[in-house]
């Protein structure tokens, strides 16, 4: 890796002297330790151990639920649905995660989307909400807002308005929540349980955290969100920042690239957009032309050191293809 951005303390970054002074207050031992195996002392620390889907409380029926938060999960759904095209499914959740899986899911069968808000998509934002609703209908996707599943049966979904519903699955898709070990690092976490970090990414003198498990700021108004978008480049710079602390080379701070949304809607596109009011760039089939190249574009190189290396120090991947202005037509390259 090559070239840290910041170096003295004029700007308020931390010295060695201050660092070594933190780490007099704050040794290594004060970290509370899991039960378990012991892998011994560190030098330094990346918590990068990302989020997991929150479970339901006391639900019943909860065994019967499915979920897409890992690549087992998504397995599990598909296995059972597999070769049906006459299903009943029921979504807990119309975030981004519920959002495409019942776009996905009505490809095929009829489905249900729950959720305890009037609106879908609400920590989307009103900035897309047309185009969302206007896939879900195209798709014939069903909203049932305002409520949520209190039991699952086989067979069937039972509704907090007493509505039965039939359902061959129930997927649960209502958040996410960081590592269970975060609480080993900090005891004030954030309200989807992740470490404050600062700049640097530095969670304790020690400990920096990336991904899913760090509350850093992305601006003066907003934190990073859990997104692969920006859990790659936190993974970068608390890599680097985590060996150039070792080695006395100034660190790097996270300066992350512009904040974009690229939802996918099944059979009808996806909606692509840009900015903290996600504004809409492109929708429908140039939305998913997008989405096609971002996931062609993100994967990392995995047999090459080289070439892993020099994807590590580039924080931010470019997307030539990404809408440039407003207004501006998506230029597909
Ligand atoms: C269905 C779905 C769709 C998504 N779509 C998008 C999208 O379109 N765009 C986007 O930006 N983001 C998307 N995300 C979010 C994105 O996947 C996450 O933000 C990203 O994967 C977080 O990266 P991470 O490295 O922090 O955590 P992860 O990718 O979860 O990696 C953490 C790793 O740590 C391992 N681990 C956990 N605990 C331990 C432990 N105790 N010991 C050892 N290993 C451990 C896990 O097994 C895992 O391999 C999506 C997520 C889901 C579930």
């Amino acid at each position: 890796m090559t070239g840290g951005t910041t170096g003295g303390s004029s700007d308020g970054e931390e010295t060695t002297e201050q660092r070594d002074t933190a780490r007099e207050k704050l040794p290594r031992d004060e970290l509370k330790r899991p039960v378990g195996r012991t892998l011994g002392c560190y030098d330094r620390l990346v918590l990068a151990a990302g989020s997991a889907l929150v479970p339901p409380r006391d639900l019943p029926g909860a065994d019967r639920l499915f979920d897409i938060d890992t690549l087992d999960g998504a397995a599990r759904l598909a296995a059972h649905l597999r070769d049906r095209t006459d299903y009943r499914a029921v979504v807990v959740g119309a975030g981004f995660v519920g959002l495409e899986a019942a776009t996905e899911l009505a490809a095929r069968g009829r489905v249900s989307l729950v959720d305890r808000s009037p609106v879908v998509g609400d920590q989307l934002g009103p900035g897309p909400r047309a185009e969302i609703e206007a896939a879900l209908d195209a798709l014939g996707v069903e909203r049932r807002l305002g409520t949520t599943v209190n039991e699952v049966g086989d067979g069937h979904a039972v509704l907090s308005d007493g509505t039965k519903v039939e359902a061959d699955a129930v997927v649960w898709s209502v958040g996410i929540r960081a590592s269970e070990l975060t609480r080993q690092i900090a005891d004030e976490l954030d309200h989807l349980g992740r470490v404050p970090v600062d700049r640097h990414l530095r969670a304790l003198p020690e400990v920096f955290a990336a991904g899913d498990t760090a509350a850093a700021a992305f601006d003066a108004d907003h934190t990073v969100m859990q997104a692969c978008q920006h859990a790659t480049p936190l993974g970068k710079v608390a890599g680097y920042n985590a060996t150039a602390d070792l080695l006395g080379a100034p660190l790097r701070d996270f300066t992350p690239g512009p904040y974009v949304t690229c939802l996918a809607l099944g059979g009808a596109g996806a909606v692509f957009t840009r900015g903290w009011d996600r504004k809409v760039m492109a929708s429908g089939a140039e939305g998913a032309e997008i989405k096609k190249r971002i996931n062609h574009a993100i994967h990392p190189p995995v047999d090459d050191a080289r070439q892993i290396l020099a994807a590590a120090d580039r924080v931010h991947i470019e997307f030539p293809f990404f809408p440039r202005s407003d207004g501006q037509a998506v230029a597909a390259e």
